[in-house]
């Protein structure tokens, strides 16, 4: 049976750096604030805000929200985001996506400061993320991928990693930062010849495809780490993951559960971007 990879014990040792943080900028007089725009009031929006709010509330963050009805113009969306550029008192922004088809989505990523970009949506921070220069924030979901496997001691240099899905959110970031760790990386998709042999060789499997169960015990093998990113609704409405977990963690080394991991790492990693993004701004 594999060990599970916890979030909680991830966000333990996250949490009590951002407390550390969080006590530094207030000593400065600078309340750490998180701007969070939203329009409309879709499910699956109002549970992360949920679960955002409460960390940065238990960790001493505040947070601010600009809510827009789904029907709002390109304008006056660009009008909020400039307002919150020019607000000094708000650090950094979680912008809910995707937006609603009548928006032009890039213009309105690209009217995002970098310095607050705090999601890692912007062209900036994702040149940060595959150039390796330090600029703007890694996508929050791909650090907290990392962040588990460095919490766990599981080493990157010189292993097979196989990344299932490329999305610009997770995928493809996620396998730069692997590859950022001399890790070999795969990155798998739709058009992926003979997957299950593929995703068997690697050593640490990265499963962000938006597939309920998907990664089943045809492509895993003996020795390997997953990482289920996935967060889906099963046919009897429950939580579940890419990877078909009973299947799996009996051949496995080591499986994160969904929900229980990347999740809550993902929501303890937007808020020390928050903080972090405070500190850079102050020069702290
Ligand atoms: P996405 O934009 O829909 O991308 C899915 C990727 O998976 C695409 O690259 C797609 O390939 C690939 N894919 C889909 N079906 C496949 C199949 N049958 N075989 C191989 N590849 C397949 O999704 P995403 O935004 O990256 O999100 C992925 C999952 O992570 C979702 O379940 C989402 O809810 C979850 N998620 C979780 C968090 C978190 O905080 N835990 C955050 C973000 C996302 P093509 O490119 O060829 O279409």
């Amino acid at each position: 049976m594999a060990r599970q990879l916890l979030g909680k014990e991830v966000t333990a040792v996250l949490n009590t750096k951002i407390k550390e943080n969080v006590a530094l900028v207030k000593a400065k007089g600078i309340s750490p604030t998180l701007g969070i725009v939203r329009l409309g009031e879709k499910k699956n929006d109002l549970s992360y805000e949920r679960g955002a709010i409460k960390c940065c509330e238990a960790l001493g963050v505040a947070c601010e929200k600009y809510l827009l009805p789904v029907d709002v113009t390109q304008e006056k969306l660009l009008k909020v985001i400039h307002q919150i550029n020019h607000n000094d008192k708000i650090h950094g922004v979680l912008i809910f996506r995707p937006l609603p088809k009548h928006l032009d989505e890039a213009a309105v990523i690209h009217a995002l400061a970098l310095e607050k970009d705090v999601d890692g949506i912007t062209n900036g921070s994702l040149v940060g993320v595959f150039t390796g220069i330090k600029q703007g924030f890694a996508p929050c979901t791909s650090q907290a991928c990392m962040e588990i496997l460095d919490h766990y001691g599981i080493h990157c240099m010189g292993k097979k990693a196989v990344v299932v899905g490329r999305s610009l959110v997770v995928g493809k970031p996620v396998a730069m930062m692997l590859l950022e760790k001399n890790a070999t990386v795969t990155i798998c998709h739709t058009r992926t010849e003979h997957m299950p042999s593929v995703v068997k060789e690697a050593d640490i499997v990265i499963a962000a495809v938006g597939r309920a169960g998907l990664i089943d015990d045809r492509y895993v093998s003996p020795g390997q780490t997953v990482i289920d990113v996935g967060i889906n609704v099963n046919q009897k409405g429950k939580l579940c993951g890419d990877v078909a977990y009973e299947k799996v963690h009996s051949v496995v080394e080591a499986i994160t559960p969904v929900p229980g991991a990347v999740g809550i790492v993902t929501t303890s990693v937007l808020v020390s971007h928050v903080v972090e993004a405070a500190m850079r701004q102050y020069s702290i």
